[in-house]
Formats: C-alpha cells, structure tokens, sequence
C-alpha cells in the first residue's frame, strides 16, 4: 500500500483490485458503485468518488459500476436531486447503463435480514429515548452501559419490531439495535441503531414504511445484493468497516463485498459539504446550485468548465490514505490548459473607454482577419469590423503613465491587435469631474494587420471592438466564494457563513464585444484575448444581450492573492 498521492494506475486501491483480480477473488470479476444521497446537488469531491468508482470499472475487463441512491433519509431527500444527480454523472462523461438501483428498492429484503438478525439473538428493539441511548453508550474512556430492554425474547422483539412497522408508534420511541458489545472501544460497535421510526413521506415509496433502516445497515446489504466486489468510500467510514463485516458475517451473506477507504477531497477557499452547499443555496449567498461560484458539479459546468478538465483534475489529484486540502489553484490549472486547446480567441471590452480615429475616413468600415486560435491552426479565421470609432480597455490607457507603463499614452503609439499602429493625440475629459471620457488618436495605413513596413516597433498590442459593430454586454466576473483558505468556521465559534467573499461577484453590464461573440452558442467558451476565458452563460445569454461568466483568468492570481497575505 502507499500512502500518499500516486499516479493513477499505481494508485493503493488499484494495486488492491489488481491483486485480487489476479488472484481470482470473486472469479476475477470487479463491481463498483457510486452510492449518492438524494439529498443536494453533487460536488467536485463526488467528482472525485465517481471518476474513481467508474473509471476502476472501464479498466478492468468485465468491470460494471453501479449508480446506487442511498435513499433511507426520507425527509432532507428529493427527486430534483435524483434527476441533477444523474445528469451530472452523465455529463461527467459515465454511464451505469442498466444499472441504477435505490436503497428504497430493497427495503423489503432488509427488512427480512433485520427478522433474522432478531430470531438469531442478534438484534432487539430498545425503548429508551434518544437521549437515553446517547448516555448508555458510555464516553471514549468508559464502556457504555448495556440498555435495560437488551435481553428481550426473541419472541417479543419480533412482535415490537413487526408493530413498528405497522406503524403502532411514534417516531423515537423505539429502535431497532444490534446486539454487538457496548464496552467496545469502538463506538461505531456499541449496539449500533439498525432501524428508527419515522413517520415520514418517501419520494419512491410513499407512505408505504414509517421505519426505515439506518446507512450502515442499508450500505452492507445493497452492497451484497447488487454483488459489489469493492465498495470504496471516503475516511470517515474507517470505524464503521467492523459493523459493515458484521452484519454480513453475522447473516451469513455468502457474496462478501470488501470496504475501502480513501480520502475526501478538500479544496482551498470552498465548502465541499452538502449541509453547507444548502446552506449557502437556502440564505441566498448564491442564486442557485447551479451558481457559477459553487463548487457544484452543475455550478462548475456553468462557469464553462468542461467535463475532461474535471476528469483531469480527479486523476492529477490521485487517492490517498490520508485527508488533505487540494490548492484550488491546481483546478483552475486544470481548467486553463483544457480551455487553451479548445477555446477559440475573440475580443471583448471589459470598461470600455472609447477611442476615435482621427485620419480614418468617417463612413469607412474594414474587416480584418484575425486567427481563431494560435494553438490550433484548425480553428480557422473570423472577420473583426474595424471603424473609426473603437473602444478600447480603460486600464490600456493612463494619462500620465509611470516608466514601465507601455500600454497607450499620450504622444505614444500602440498596436491594435489584426488592425494598426494608432497613436495617441488628445485627451478628452469631462469638464465637471475631470473624468476621461474619450481618447482622440491618429492611425498610420501603412501598418494595416499589425505590421510597420519601415520596421518600427511598439510595445504593446491592445485588444479593441469597433464602436459601430460591437454588441454591448454583460460579463460576470467571479473571485472566490471563501476568504479564506479554511473556511470551516473557527475556534472563536464563527461558522463559515462569517468567511463568506463580498465582492467574489462583480457584474459588469456595459462590457462591448466583438459581433462573432454576441453568436455564441450558450454553454459555449471563448477567450477574451488578454483577459481570460469566458463562458456565454447557459441560462441568461440571449444574441442581441450576450451574458458571459468568467470561467478562469489567463493566469494564476492564486500565487498573488498568497503574496499579498505574506
Ligand atoms: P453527507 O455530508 O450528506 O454525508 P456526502 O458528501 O457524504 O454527504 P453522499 O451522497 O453520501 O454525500 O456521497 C456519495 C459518495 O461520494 C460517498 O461514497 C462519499 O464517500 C463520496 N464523497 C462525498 N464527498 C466526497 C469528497 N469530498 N471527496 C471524495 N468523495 C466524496
Ligand atoms: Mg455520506
């Protein structure tokens, strides 16, 4: 085994598989599943659990993985969770085919194994109240105290346990425990809960059951009957591995599928818990699950980032035996060379300042050639209108620039990028406020596509968007949701609502962009050329009111943002 991030194909889980594939364990044959809880939308982490879950399965010969919805819960669980739950899988680039179980569907059979538990002396109903039980199960230190109702007859356990599911009492008055050892060190082994009354509605199956079984009953048990080989699942079910094998052992399950576990993921400057995702959902921090700053799989995918780059991503980060927090830096390098291949390159304005050309004549109007994409001759060229009148970014322009300032300035000359050499002539300012409100330039034709014939040069090359052809915009731009890179709450008791960014939303509604780029297909990604990738968002984007989000930076502001702490 190892412990620590290796490379997939080398990693401990798949040394383990491989090993018992070579040793014919279970005929050689390799059964997984992803086991989700209706009960949120996915995140990046499950991304993790699924990529592990079906890639495992595509690798060896045979290999299935099933989709299992762990829905004993009936009251936090949703069908609206079942049908992101799925899409999100598939978008993801998975497939169970004719696999998709639900816990629910096995509630019968479970129910059956738990009579049998009762019969063999290995399960009784318990009456104390929740409060009760919590205080006979003893402390880290001390072994608990066995329940008053542990030597019931068999007889009388099955008679209370068939009342509870005919629903003669009320929810909490009676549980359905393990007969284990309450002076195990384990408290996971402590006569565990195996069903509890709940008078509650299920999205499958109605009003069918008021009781319902407890996940480390249910898990096991699905496990073994949809014939699981490997059932791998995150650190914090390391002391609950003793109860999964004793249910099984204890029932004499013949098919004995195996738990294993490996670390979460944990991303700096996000949550990855769903009681938190609900919360940020439930307050209105974000618009939606699907906000494009949520570390959802559906908020991701509206960001613009696309399915190989997750996939990426979960390979790169690898399995480990032990919990650590991923740089969010690493998934956004991730993002950015997956979108540097495929994403086409076009030219919008962010603040517009605009910019009139002084010697071009006024009803003139030249298309230009400009490349698609550098990386990718394949992608072609596109026609950029050119006109007397263009903007350019604010920031490209200072009055009085500092030395290494070589953007545009007074007296100075500039690239346009496909265009010409401009050079700067007059400032125009509002008189009132002093506020500059247009630039007033000169452009020499005999630099037309970028090139001085007398080989002068300049040192800067500026985006732009023709003043008459472009189409006006709104572009989101998104920082981070944390500020801080352990948003987990703190030891002051300050929950992690109080670490919530302020300004990780800026909306900017006067943004100009070249036509071609109003025609983006929304879902569809472009770079901004000096500013980053952009996505045409999904849900809002219309072609006469394009809305872009900011998928990623061109460059890494995580390395300054650290800088600027230190
Ligand atoms: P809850 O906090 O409600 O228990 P959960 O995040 O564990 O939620 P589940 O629906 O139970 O959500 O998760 C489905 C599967 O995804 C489980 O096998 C779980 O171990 C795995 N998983 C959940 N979060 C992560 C994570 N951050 N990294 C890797 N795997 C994860
Ligand atoms: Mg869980």
């Amino acid at each position: 085994m190892t412990d620590s991030n290796t490379p997939p194909g080398l990693d401990f889980i798949r040394t383990m598989i491989s090993e018992d594939v070579a040793a014919g364990k279970h005929n050689g044959k390799v059964a997984t599943r992803f086991p989700p809880e209706p009960n949120g939308y996915l995140h990046i982490g499950h991304a993790k659990s699924i990529c592990l879950n079906f890639g495992v399965a595509r690798e060896y010969p045979g290999g299935t993985c099933n989709l299992r919805f762990d829905d004993t819960n009936p009251e936090k669980e949703d069908t609206e969770y079942v049908e992101s739950i799925q899409e999100d899988i598939r978008w993801l680039g998975f497939d169970w085919e004719d696999r998709l179980h639900f816990t629910s569907d096995y509630f019968e059979k479970l129910y059956q194994y738990a009579e049998q538990l009762i019969q063999m002396g290995k399960a009784y109903v318990c009456s104390l109240s929740a409060e009760e039980v919590r205080e006979y199960r003893g402390t880290l230190t001390e072994p608990g105290k066995e329940s008053p109702f542990r030597n019931r007859s068999v007889e009388e356990n099955l008679s209370l346990f068939q009342r509870m599911r005919a629903g003669e009492f009320a929810d909490g008055t009676h549980l359905l425990r393990a007969k284990i050892d309450m002076a195990s060190p384990n408290f996971v082994m402590r006569d565990p809960p195996l069903y509890r009354i709940r008078h509650a509605h299920h999205h499958r199956t109605g009003d069918q059951w008021c009781i319902y079984p407890m996940y480390d009953y249910a898990h096991c048990l699905s496990d073994a009957m949809e014939g699981i080989t490997h059932s791998l699942c995150t650190l914090e079910f390391e002391n609950n591995r003793p109860l999964y094998d004793w249910i099984l052992d204890t029932l004499k399950i013949s098919h004995r599928p195996e738990q294993t576990e490996f670390a979460r993921l944990n991303l700096t400057y996000t949550v990855l818990s769903k009681r938190k995702l609900i919360a940020l959902v439930q307050k209105g921090y974000v618009s939606g699950w699907d906000d494009p700053r949520m570390p959802t799989i559906s908020g991701i995918r509206r960001r613009g980032v696309s399915p190989g780059a997750i996939r990426n991503f979960c390979d790169r980060i690898g399995l480990a035996k032990r919990d650590s927090r991923v740089d969010m830096a690493l998934l956004e390098h991730c993002v950015r060379e997956d979108l540097n291949k495929t994403a086409p390159r076009m030219m919008g304005v962010l603040r517009p300042l605009k910019v009139v050309i002084e010697n071009y004549p006024e009803d003139q109007t030249e298309v230009m050639e400009a490349v698609n994409n550098p990386e990718d001759p394949a992608m072609g060229t596109r026609k950029v209108p050119f006109s007397r009148e263009i903007y350019i970014e604010q920031e490209d322009f200072m009055e009085d620039p500092p030395k290494k300032f070589f953007r545009l300035a007074p007296g100075k000359e500039v690239r346009l990028r496909y265009a010409y050499f401009i050079t700067c002539t007059k400032v125009i300012k509002d008189e009132r406020t002093g506020e500059i409100k247009e630039l007033r330039c000169t452009y020499d034709p005999a630099t037309r596509g970028g090139d001085a014939p007398d080989g002068r040069k300049v040192k800067a090359t500026l985006h732009w968007v023709s003043a008459t052809h472009g189409v006006c915009a709104t572009v989101r731009l998104y920082n981070s949701l944390f500020t801080t890179e352990v948003p987990d709450g703190d030891k002051e008791g300050r929950d992690f609502l109080t670490f919530i960014n302020p300004q990780s939303l800026e909306v900017l509604s006067n943004c100009r962009v070249e036509p071609a780029l109003a025609d983006l297909a929304p879902g569809s990604i472009c770079q901004f050329e000096r500013l980053g990738y952009f996505c045409a968002d999904a849900k809002d984007s219309k072609p006469d009111a394009p809305v872009f989000n900011r998928t990623v930076t061109l460059r890494d502001d995580w390395a300054k943002i650290q800088k600027k702490k230190e």
